[in-house]
């Protein structure tokens, strides 16, 4: 049997560095400054070198980054931006909250990510104002191709990175790519606070001072409000000293998550499931999603020995019951059969090896 309870456990996460998270959390308790003060200061300059891009601007979460990048682009009412439409919301979710409206990109057939292809012939036949890239799953997209395609049609290039911190594409870590880059620090992510927590990364200093003000209810300074659209949206100094304690550990950490995966797909042997296949530095095994077309009785399967799995993401975007009003006849064959397929094992850093063939094992004999 199996002691997890979900396909992540976060408890076994935060273990070993738990002494230095009480040091990093007591810091900021002696230091009496809790919002934008020196952690958030160091975490900012410490994660945009990671990243290898000059400006970084922390926020309450990833969502919030979506919309604030989406902000200082400029985009709202009468605007369309592109995106996909299996990646669980969220680009829609801060689409909508601009003002903007949604249109859809259909997906690779097999790495379930945004199709290069498709998005030239939807630039080439109609205007879109910003692309949203999704590295979905801790895979990076065709970044290359589809930052070109974009310049090509003058369509700024937003990269949702709230599943890829740390993946590259040669040598070109996720988030250097576009016209501006959008985190999670959500716990369950590549590297998750205590909490919520997000930011926005871009070497267009504009754009960081923009996402800057946005943040702090659109001031140039205190109390003069300049920007309208302006809101509340800071990352803590609490968190920001735990992200602190978490970053220098995170190469390690989606190391051993790629192990984990490859591992999987190379013991998995099913004439019934389909496994992931790209197992180099751009892929960061946030997520790791098996497909087939018989999903529920697969997890079933799994569930009866205490093996715990999960959907990322059963619905596509346009058929939720909060997108009715705008997307009502979209048809993506290939998102639509993969919310029915995509079934997601147990990843992270602390995953044994016995327990990753315990579970091939148990697939296996399916
Ligand atoms: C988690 C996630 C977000 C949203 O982040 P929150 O911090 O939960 O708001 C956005 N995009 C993707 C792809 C995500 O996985």
């Amino acid at each position: 049997m199996l002691d997890l309870k979900s396909i992540n456990d976060l408890g076994r996460h935060v273990h070993p560095i738990q002494e230095q998270l009480s040091m990093a959390i007591q810091r900021v308790l002696s230091s009496g400054w809790f919002v934008l003060g020196p952690e958030v200061g160091a975490f900012e300059r410490e994660f945009a070198d990671y990243c290898g891009v000059p400006h970084c601007v922390s926020v309450a979460n990833g969502t919030d980054a979506l919309e604030l990048a989406l902000r200082a682009l400029d985009i709202g009412p009468g605007k369309t931006v592109l995106t996909v439409a299996n990646a669980g919301m969220y680009s829609t979710i801060a689409i909508l909250a601009v003002g903007a409206t949604p249109l859809y990109a259909e997906v690779r057939p097999d790495t379930l990510l945004i199709d290069a292809a498709e998005v030239e012939r939807i630039l080439a036949s109609r205007r879109v104002d910003a692309l949203i890239v999704t590295h979905l799953y801790g895979l990076m997209a065709d970044t290359q191709r589809l930052v070109e395609v974009a310049r090509k049609y003058a369509v700024p290039v937003i990269e949702d990175c709230a599943q890829a911190h740390g993946a590259a594409q040669d040598g070109r870590r996720a988030g250097s790519w576009g016209d501006i880059a959008c985190f999670s620090f959500y716990p369950t992510k590549n590297l998750g606070a205590l909490g919520d927590g997000g930011a926005v990364v871009t070497a267009q200093s504009p754009l960081a001072d923009k996402v800057r003000q946005f943040r702090q209810y659109g001031w140039s300074g205190k109390y003069h409000a300049e920007l309208p659209g302006g809101r509340n949206s800071r990352l803590d100094e609490m968190q920001a000293a735990v992200l602190r304690v978490m970053l220098p550990q995170l190469d390690q950490w989606n190391s051993r998550r790629r192990e984990i995966a490859a591992r999987y797909s190379n013991g998995i042997a099913h004439p019934k499931i389909i496994v992931p296949s790209i197992h180099d530095a751009s892929n960061v095994a946030h997520l790791y999603v098996i497909r087939t077309s018989e999903r529920d009785r697969l997890k079933q399967h799994l569930a009866e020995v205490g093996i715990p799995s999960d959907v990322h993401y059963p619905i596509p975007d346009f058929a939720q019951v909060a997108c009715r009003h705008v997307s009502a006849d979209v048809e993506l064959p290939v998102t639509a059969r993969a919310c029915g397929e995509v079934l997601t094992l147990p990843c992270f850093p602390e995953l044994t090896d016995a327990e990753v063939d315990l579970i091939i094992g148990r697939i296996n004999a399916w």
